[in-house]
């Protein structure tokens, strides 16, 4: 008998995948976790039936989410990373040897306790010393610091269940205050293809329009995602993230990549009509 994975993008669109078998299946506080194997994705985790990872595209989500603020910031040493209990994006970052200290801020252990068993692959690092795990809402945790970050990455689930908070104006503006003046966010922007996650993903950045000086959006094409079509976003109190920027600095770390690179850098910033008119009306 065939197994298939099924994620229900729209009411009309769903998305399979077929599986060979699954490795786990368990609840936890807040969310349902399961992890299977696939013989085109390879493993790949779940969380409330949603796409999280796969073994074969997460080095797309994971180096554009880190290198692209690496790039631009020429000295990124205390980071905050909030979700991102799988570990892809501390693994990217701890790749820099400009980063002295790393708080991830996953609310739920038993993603991270999950992933460490499962997904060594993006997990492995998280025992690295530059890293402190704190297991707490990361809505409540940006409450506290003032100007402390260089960086904060928000690595989130969607606007719906434990991600909820992540999404609104009074964490944006804590992430505002967190860092430091010369400081970047960058957060999973959602997608802007179907019609309601457009709709999501425009009142999102709405919201952090209004928190931050200046924002601006990027993509990249990660086919386990709704739609394949995914958008990330670059916030700052004052630094661009083109203009100005020393790619050449970035390019002698002779850091390896396989999906991103300085020229698709600066084209990344370069959006569709469709989304621009999307982003424009907010
Ligand atoms: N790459 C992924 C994506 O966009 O599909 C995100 C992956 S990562 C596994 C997302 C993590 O965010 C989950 O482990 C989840 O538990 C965590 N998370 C959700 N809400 C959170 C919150 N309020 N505070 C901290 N972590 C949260």
């Amino acid at each position: 008998m065939e197994l298939w994975y099924t994620e229900q993008h729209t009411k009309n669109v769903r998305f399979s995948i077929r599986v060979n078998r699954q490795l786990y299946s368990g609840q936890s506080e807040f969310q349902r976790i399961d992890v299977f194997e696939s013989p085109e994705f390879g493993r790949f985790l779940t969380l409330d039936g949603y796409m999280m990872l796969t073994e074969k595209d997460e080095f797309i989500y994971h180096e554009m989410i880190t290198h692209v603020p690496m790039c631009v910031h020429p000295k990124a040493e205390n980071i905050l990373v909030i979700g991102g209990g799988d570990g892809g994006t501390v693994r990217e970052l701890l790749r820099y040897p400009s980063v002295r200290h790393i708080d991830l801020v996953e609310i739920d252990e038993m993603v991270v306790d999950v992933c460490r068993e499962y997904l060594p692959f993006t997990a492995s690092c998280l025992d690295d010393p530059r890293v402190d795990i704190h297991y707490e809402d990361g809505l409540r945790f940006v409450r506290k610091p003032v100007d402390v970050y260089d960086l904060i990455i928000v690595d989130s689930t969607d606007p719906f269940g434990p991600g909820e908070g992540l999404f609104t104006k009074e964490f944006y503006g804590n992430c505002f205050k967190a860092l430091k003046a010369d400081g970047i966010m960058i957060n999973q922007h959602e997608s802007p293809f179907y019609e309601q996650d457009a709709y999501a993903m425009q009142r999102m950045h709405q919201r952090i329009v209004h928190s931050f000086p200046f924002s601006r959006v990027y993509q990249a094409h990660i086919p386990t995602y709704p739609s394949g079509h995914w958008l990330f976003g670059f916030s700052s109190k004052n630094r661009r993230p083109v203009e100005g920027v020393d790619f050449a600095r970035w390019k002698s770390l002779g850091i390896k990549t396989r999906y991103y690179n300085t020229q698709l850098h600066a084209a990344a910033f370069s959006l569709p009509n469709y989304v621009e008119e999307i982003l424009e009306d907010v």
